[in-house]
């Protein structure tokens, strides 16, 4: 027996107890030491390592070791669409239909108020593509699309594989969580890094988000990689440094990407909660809703359609999705979705009562503690604080003010939906997370980069 020091770092060490007799070639440590001299992985060591960990060969505090190797070391580009390649090669794709018509999606890596997904699929479906989207569920201050989509009466986000090609057969969109045959490596990885402290970097999130995209099989993906409060990551910089590695990972790995970086430090649109969101959606693709939300829904949806050949140019397709909204035409492909999909928007969706609260003094809009809100409406049961808890659908909020906004006293700041027992224990949190002073302020532009 032999211990090796692994780290990148001398006050973060992983030490792990191997015998000689593995070879070289299958050894995680001798991979793990070899990335620690700086050394590149070889695709053979990062395929060995993906599927030994899937098999059930490597057991989890070896892969923990890796994850935290590349967590303090982060990965060459090389590396990092391999191990991508490999988390996707894990698991199943998504056979191609028979319309030949262009497969195409949107990600976007969460925040507070983030519902353009739900307008988008069927958005996109009007303009002759599939969006057979994959998505996920919140934790933390994130909300999640399916947790949205389930405060619909019946809307089922467990779809089989069968099922999502049959509803995107008929309907050019779905909307539901991934299948267990889908990247099971990041299942599995993803589970680990949440509790080894390794959800935070950029390759490994890199190869999370991806590996479960491209198994849709797509032709072009665009990305809303958000930053700030109510973000992941919370600094333009990192938001960038994702941005890029998704785009060119994607890329290389022959699927067309375009990030927007976009500000979360305010919520998008005016809700956050499950079915007001829903409600807020139902307005855009009724030709209304709140601007920046309608803004960020063309900006995602004109470039995606732009490269995925539909259109020349990411103008004509906004003039495309444009006469969709006003016609009604992408509403009437969203109560299709939900109809295919088993749900029931017959009637209005269940909203808990309101109460506004009231600015105390006059001054303007400084900030907006997005993260705070978020984790209000968790403490109101509208979110999760761990994947097993159940969620809330009628609870939320009405964000009535934006960052540089003058306000007066006694004006409205926010409406929340909550019953008044539990609206009580986070009224303080609310009321500071909606900070006011003298000085002027700027407001905030929400697309702030493009990423190609
Ligand atoms: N979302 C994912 O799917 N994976 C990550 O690692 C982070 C966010």
């Amino acid at each position: 027996m032999e211990t090796l020091t692994v780290a990148a770092s001398t006050d973060l060490s992983v030490h792990l107890e191997v015998t000689r007799s593995v070879p070289a070639s299958h050894n995680p440590v001798s991979i793990i030491a070899k990335k620690r001299d700086g050394g590149e992985l070889t695709p053979a060591e990062i395929a060995a390592f993906i599927r030994g960990y899937v098999a059930g060969d490597i057991p989890d505090y070896q892969m923990s070791a890796l994850a935290m190797a590349i967590y303090l070391r982060g990965m060459y580009a090389e590396e990092t669409a391999c191990l991508t390649k490999e988390m996707l090669r894990s698991g199943a794709t998504l056979p191609r239909s028979e319309s030949k018509q262009p497969r195409i999606d949107k990600h976007s890596t969460g925040g507070v108020g983030d519902k353009s997904s739900i307008v988008l699929a069927p958005l996109l479906a009007c303009c002759n593509v599939e969006v057979p989207m994959i998505a996920g569920r919140g934790l933390g201050a994130t909300g999640g699309t399916l947790d949205k989509l389930e405060s619909i009466p019946g809307f089922r986000t467990d779809l089989s594989t069968d099922e999502l090609q049959r509803v995107v057969a008929d309907v050019s969109c779905a909307i539901t969580g991934a299948t267990a045959d889908i990247a099971p490596a990041d299942r599995k990885l993803y589970a680990l890094r949440d509790v080894t402290a390794t959800v935070a970097s950029i390759p490994l999130i890199t190869a999370s988000i991806l590996s479960k995209k491209l198994a849709e099989n797509l032709d072009a993906l665009v990305l809303d990689v958000k930053f700030g409060s109510g973000a992941f990551m919370k600094t333009l910089p990192q938001a960038n440094a994702l941005a890029r590695s998704l785009v060119d990972t994607a890329s290389s790995l022959g699927v067309q990407a375009v990030a927007l970086v976009t500000d979360m430090n305010q919520p998008t649109g005016r809700m956050a909660g499950c079915a007001v969101e829903i409600n807020e959606c139902l307005d855009v693709l009724n030709g209304a809703g709140p601007a920046d939300l309608r803004e960020l829904i063309l900006a995602l949806g004109a470039d995606v359609l732009a490269m995925s050949g539909r259109y020349r140019t990411p103008e004509e397709a906004t003039v495309e999705l444009q006469s969709h909204l006003q016609s009604g035409r992408a509403l009437e492909r969203l109560h299709k979705m939900v109809v295919a999909q088993g749900g029931d928007l017959g009637a209005p969706l269940k909203v808990a009562p309101e109460h506004v609260l009231i600015a105390e003094y006059a001054g303007v809009v400084q900030r907006i503690e997005t993260e705070s809100l978020g984790l209000a409406i968790v403490a109101l049961g509208g979110g999760r604080r761990v994947i097993t808890d159940r969620v809330d659908h009628s609870v939320g909020l009405e964000v009535l003010v934006r960052v540089g906004d003058e306000v007066a006293a006694g004006q409205p700041l926010l409406r929340v939906f909550a019953p008044a027992a539990k609206r009580a224990s986070v009224q303080e949190q609310l009321r500071q997370a909606v900070v006011i002073d003298d000085e002027p302020t700027e407001p905030l532009m929400l697309i702030v980069d493009r990423v190609v």
